[in-house]
C-alpha cells in the first residue's frame, strides 16, 4: 500500500507571491498581518474579518502548492502605467478551509484551486520619490521619500524593498487537474476499498448460507484471491466511473459560464478603442477586489467606489467569496465622457445562517462599471491614498467624503473604475 502522501511545500521568502501565499492562511484568521498585500488587498480582508466577527464564525485557510505548477507559473502578459508594472503568476495547490460557527460546530472543505496574484513594481529606473504610499506602520498617505526617511506621522522607517514589489489582487480558482500521484491515489482507494468491500461480502453470503463453518485455509484462500481480482477489475471502473461522474457534476456547475469563453479578447478589442493600455487582468482583479469590499461592508453605500442602489441584507450572511474564474462581458455605453461596462460575475459563495453553514453556493452577479475615459490609467491605484482633484492633497477615501485639506468632492470614476449597479441574477 503506498504510504499517505505529505504534502510538504516550504515558501520562498524572497518571492513575493510565495510569502503572500504564506501569510494569507493566517491573515484571513486575523492571526497575521498580510504585509505582502496592498492597502487595498488588506482593507478587503479586515471588512471580512469584521463581518467574521460580526456573526461569530471563525474561519482558517490553509494553502499548500501543489501539482503540475506547485512552484509557480508567471503569465506572459505586463500591463503598465507611467511608473508601474504589474504581472501575473499561478500556483497549483490544495486548498482547505475550515469555518466554525457561533455555536461551536465546524465545516471543512478541501478541494484543489489555482491562485492567481497580481504583482506590482516600480518599473526599472523610474523614480517614485514623489509618489504617494499608504504607510505601512500607520495607515497615513505619505510620500515614498518620507517613508525612507522615517514616517512623519508614526517615524516608521521603510526600505524600498518592503514598499516594492507588493501583491495587488489575487483570487482562488478550481482547478480539476491530478498528478499522476494523485491518479494513482485515486486509483489505489477505489481498488483497496473494493477489494476489502468484496471479502466481506464473500465472508457474508457464505454467513447467510451457513457455509462460513468449518473455516478452511482454502476457503479463505480462494476467497481472498476473489477480493483482489475484484478489487482491480472492478475497483478500476468504479475509479473511472467516480471520476467521470464528478466531471459532468463540474462540467454542470460550468455551463452557465460558457459565454465567458473569450470574454477577455473580446473585452480588450472593445476597450482599446478607448485606451491602449487597457488590461483585462487588471478589471477583472480590480471588479473581484471590489465586489468583496462592497458585498462584505456593513454599508456599501459607505465605501466610496459603490455608487449603487443600498443592498438590504442579501448578502449578511455571507463569510467567504470565491470568485471562479470568468467575467463575462455584456455591454458597454460611453456618455459624457464615461464609459460603462456591464460584466456578469460568477462567484461561489459562502453563509452562514442561523448556524447552519452554506458552501459551494454558485452566485451570478451583474456589475456595471464606471470610469472616466479623459483620465489617464493608474495601475496602482488605491483608495488609500487618493490624489484630492483641486489641492492635490492625499488622504484615505475609506474615511474622508471630502478632501481633509481643502473640503473639496471628488468622484472615484474620475480616478478608476467604480462600480455603480450590481444584480443578482
Ligand atoms: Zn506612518
Ligand atoms: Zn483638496
Amino acid at each position: 500500500m503506498p504510504k499517505e502522501e505529505q504534502v510538504v511545500w516550504k515558501p520562498d521568502s524572497s518571492n513575493i507571491y510565495e510569502r503572500f501565499i504564506e501569510q494569507y492562511d493566517e491573515a484571513i484568521s486575523g492571526e497575521k498581518e498580510l504585509t505582502a498585500g496592498d492597502q487595498d488587498t488588506r482593507y478587503a480582508l479586515k471588512l471580512q474579518q469584521e463581518r467574521l466577527r460580526e456573526k461569530g464564525v471563525k474561519m482558517r485557510y490553509r494553502i499548500t502548492p501543489r501539482g503540475f505548477m506547485a512552484d509557480g507559473k508567471s503569465l506572459p502578459k505586463k500591463w503598465m502605467d507611467q511608473h508601474y508594472v504589474s504581472e501575473m503568476a499561478y500556483y497549483t495547490s490544495l486548498w482547505e478551509r475550515e469555518i466554525e460557527t457561533r455555536e461551536g460546530k465546524t465545516y471543512r472543505q478541501k478541494s484543489k484551486m489555482t491562485i492567481y496574484e497580481t504583482k506590482t513594481d516600480v518599473i526599472g529606473g523610474v523614480n517614485v520619490e514623489e509618489e504617494i504610499y499608504v504607510c505601512p506602520g500607520c495607515g497615513a498617505p505619505s510620500k515614498i521619500k518620507d517613508l525612507l526617511n522615517g514616517c512623519q506621522y508614526c517615524g516608521s522607517k521603510f526600505q524600498m524593498s518592503e514598499l516594492y514589489p507588493t501583491i495587488t489582487s489575487h483570487y482562488l480558482v478550481r482547478d480539476f487537474s491530478f498528478t499522476k500521484d494523485e491518479m494513482k491515489k485515486h486509483l489505489m482507494k477505489f481498488m483497496i476499498g473494493t477489494g476489502i468491500g468484496t471479502f466481506i461480502f464473500g465472508i457474508i453470503i457464505r454467513a447467510v448460507k451457513g457455509m462460513l463453518l468449518p473455516l478452511t485455509v482454502g476457503g479463505i484462500i480462494s476467497l481472498l484471491l476473489i477480493s483482489a481480482f475484484s478489487g482491480v477489475v472492478l475497483g478500476y471502473f468504479l475509479s473511472s466511473y467516480a471520476l467521470i461522474g464528478s466531471l459532468v457534476k463540474q462540467a454542470g456547475r460550468t455551463v452557465p459560464m460558457m459565454g465567458a469563453i473569450g470574454a477577455g479578447k473580446r473585452f480588450e478589442f472593445f476597450m482599446k478603442k478607448y485606451s491602449p493600455e487597457f488590461s483585462y487582468e487588471y478589471l477583472t482583479g480590480k471588479t473581484v477586489a471590489m465586489l468583496k469590499m462592497i458585498l462584505f461592508a456593513k454599508d456599501a453605500q459607505e465605501l466610496p467606489f459603490y455608487l449603487g442602489k443600498p443592498l438590504g441584507d442579501r448578502f449578511q450572511d455571507l463569510v467567504d467569496i470565491l470568485f471562479r474564474g470568468a467575467m463575462n462581458f455584456k455591454g458597454m455605453k460611453e456618455q459624457n465622457g464615461y464609459l460603462h461596462v456591464t460584466v456578469d460575475v460568477f462567484l461561489e459563495n459562502a453563509y452562514v445562517t442561523d448556524g447552519k453553514v452554506r458552501a459551494n453556493k454558485d452566485e451570478k452577479l451583474r456589475v456595471t462599471l464606471v470610469k472616466n475615459l479623459n483620465m489617464p490609467i493608474q495601475y496602482h491605484f488605491s483608495i488609500k491614498k487618493l490624489e484630492c482633484p483641486t489641492c492635490h492633497g492625499s488622504f484615505d477615501a475609506t474615511k474622508n467624503k471630502t478632501c481633509p485639506y481643502c473640503g473639496g468632492t471628488y468622484r472615484i470614476e474620475d480616478a478608476d473604475w467604480a462600480i455603480e449597479d450590481i444584480q443578482v441574477l
